[in-house]
């Protein structure tokens, strides 16, 4: 009798502890396989975050706040004391930023060379006068257009370990890498956690961390759809379009993409260009050269960079460069592939 119920509690043991192993394995799992997505506005833009793994959560939370203190304190012409506000606002002095932003500004001054000049980040006086995106553009006089285009020069800029001084003249305006940077910025945070995949898309950068997505590349002619998709595998990927940021006056369309040349809004034949590499900040500068730099030109400078891209036309053709041949998709029959 004694023996019987020596037994049955030996077995009750058995099974609680059984329970109790089954029941963490099971916790562990769910955690492991925790998907957080979240929608907010930082940087000008609307943020999507789709994170998987145990920290879901926690890396959700850090990424929200790691790019709203990106903005207010490294990238933003307008948010006082930013990096950049300081830089502009002392202009023709050594200013000292983070290490970051130092390494940033450096970066981004390499693309110019590499690029001769179409991407360039000195245009800060000209894109200050055009405000595209603003609501109230209007379209400036010839002769401010020639003068402002006279501080354009990214060789002015130097760089000194954790300096940036650029010409008294000048400004900087980081706007067509700052949504690159954050992708890097962002890989790096994720890094932290325990984190299995993530998709994080700032406005027309994404980076696709840890996982294989696939990414609609946007319609110019209705930027509420796509027009085709493309595989991306553990990278980054950024667009640049006429599209995105545009007025009309007197009958024409300026859009906010401008000719360091010319001071005026690129005159092409692309709609839009889109690239994918490594670099968060390389894809989002080399979107931006391409799309000035017109399709032949580009080529070289994407090879350089280990990069690859889809390039839209205006007579709705469709470019790819070799490498995504395989991983590119046509979805809209509006359009052919060249
Ligand atoms: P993105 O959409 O990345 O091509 O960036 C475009 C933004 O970068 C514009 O809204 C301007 O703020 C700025 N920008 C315009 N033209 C240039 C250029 N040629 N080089 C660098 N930045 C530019
Ligand atoms: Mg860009």
């Amino acid at each position: 009798m004694v023996k019987a119920k020596k037994k049955a509690i030996c077995v009750a043991a058995i099974i609680l502890c059984a329970a109790i192993v089954i029941g963490l394995v099971s916790y562990d799992f769910i955690k492991s396989s925790n998907t957080v997505e979240s929608t907010f506005l930082a940087m000008g833009t609307v943020i999507t975050t789709s994170i998987s793994g145990k920290d879901a959560d926690a890396a959700s939370e850090a990424v929200e706040e790691a790019l709203l203190g990106l903005e207010n304190a490294c990238l933003s012409r307008r948010v006082e004391d930013s990096d950049v506000w300081r830089i502009n606002q002392n202009s023709g002095n050594d200013v000292s930023v983070s290490r970051e932003t130092a390494a940033w500004v450096g970066q981004a001054l390499d693309i110019s060379a590499d690029s001769d000049g179409a991407f360039d980040i000195t245009v800060g006086k000209l894109t200050q006068l055009w405000n595209i995106g603003s609501g109230e553009e209007t379209v400036p006089k010839k002769a401010e257009v020639k003068k402002l285009l006279e501080t354009v020069d990214y060789k002015k800029v130097a760089i000194s370990n954790t300096s940036v001084k650029i010409d008294s003249e000048q400004a900087i305006d980081l706007g067509a890498v700052g949504k690159g940077i954050a992708c890097d910025a962002l890989r790096d945070i994720l890094a932290q956690f325990d984190v299995k995949e993530a998709v994080v898309s700032v406005g027309g950068s994404v980076l696709i961390y840890n996982q294989k997505a696939s990414v609609g590349i946007v319609d110019p002619n209705n930027s509420q759809s796509h027009l085709a998709t493309v595989e991306i595998d553990n990278q980054c990927i950024s667009t640049s379009g006429d599209y995105e940021r545009f007025f009309e006056a007197n009958g024409k369309t300026y859009h906010h993409i401008l000719d360091p040349e010319t001071g005026y809004p690129v005159v092409t034949d692309l709609r839009s260009v889109t690239v994918i590499c490594d670099s968060g900040l390389d894809c989002d500068a080399l979107s931006t050269a391409c799309f000035v730099m017109g399709y032949r030109a580009s080529l070289d400078l994407l090879q350089k960079y280990d990069a690859e891209a889809v390039f839209v036309f205006d007579n709705n053709s469709v470019s790819v460069t070799d490498g995504i041949k395989d991983d590119f998709k046509l979805t809209s029959s509006n359009y052919t592939v060249e």
